[in-house]
């Protein structure tokens, strides 16, 4: 596992940033962080959730054999990106080979193989793969993030895990929202979970907001939540997502943010 403070370039932390250890302690600690980045630091050495702290620790330190050599991140991983995004990007949760390993969501796996690639032809990444936090990779106009944010056995994680991580996802929006005209949700659990946050955070919501489902559009004030279907190898290796749909989805997301 990388230490808090270690100087890796996803490590918005210190060896004195507070680390939360239930859910009231995310939640007051997410409320009362006072900048972007000390959300990120504090969501990054967060241990409220015992069965995902044990999990994703278990994994850093057994590891799978293609990536025996390499030091595993192993701890929640953060949003990244733009710090004023027009376009925002949410997932589920790390993977936990790839952001478990590489501290980047959708870094170092199969899922962010497809997501970065249509990215860089929507022309919000410099470069189509994201393989390591070293790799040069910058977000244009965009930002990633996700309401889990530790690897959960089978990518399944529990209601009262979502729940207990949400306040982290509701502080970094608190920062960023302001200036995001799109939101593409991937998968339905993202979809819940977002619209949840956006409810917390006063956004303006219809009484019966729509189900999740592809190309699915919520119009809200100032900015439009579209949904897609999860970058997952169980929805690009059969054919449910393909690369024209995920371009529809961000030539849409652009258009509606104003980015060229
Ligand atoms: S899932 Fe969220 S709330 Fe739970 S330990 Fe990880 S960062 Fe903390």
């Amino acid at each position: 596992m990388i230490p808090p403070g270690s100087g890796f370039p996803t490590d918005s932390a210190s060896a004195s940033t507070p680390v939360a250890v239930t859910a009231a302690d995310v939640e007051r600690l997410a409320a009362g962080a006072p900048s972007l980045a000390e959300v990120s630091g504090r969501a990054s050495v967060c241990r409220a959730c015992p069965r995902l702290v044990t999990w994703r620790e278990e994994v850093a330190e057994t590891k799978r054999a293609s990536f025996a050599a390499e030091t595993y991140w192993g701890r929640p991983v953060t949003g990244w990106g733009a710090t004023q995004p027009k376009v925002l990007v949410l997932g589920l949760a790390p993977a936990a080979h790839g952001g478990n390993r590489t501290g980047r969501i959708f870094t170092g796996d199969r899922s962010g193989d497809w997501l970065f690639a249509a990215l860089h032809r929507a022309g919000l990444a410099t470069q189509p793969t994201s393989t390591t936090a070293y790799d040069g990779q910058e977000l244009l106009h965009t930002r990633i993030s996700l309401p889990v944010r530790c690897a959960p056995p089978a990518n399944k994680p529990t209601p009262s895990e979502r729940d207990a991580c949400a306040p982290w996802l509701v502080a970094e929006l608190r920062f960023v929202l302001p200036t995001v005209r799109a939101i593409v949700v991937l998968g339905a659990f993202g979809w819940g979970a977002t619209l949840s946050c956006l409810r917390k955070l006063g956004v303006p919501m219809p009484t019966k907001a729509p189900a999740f489902g592809h190309g699915v559009e919520l119009e809200l004030p100032g900015l439009t939540v579209l949904g897609c279907f999860h970058v997952s190898q169980q929805n690009t290796f059969t054919g449910r997502l393909t690369e024209q749909m995920l371009d529809d989805v961000f030539r849409r997301a652009t258009d509606l943010a104003g980015v060229d």
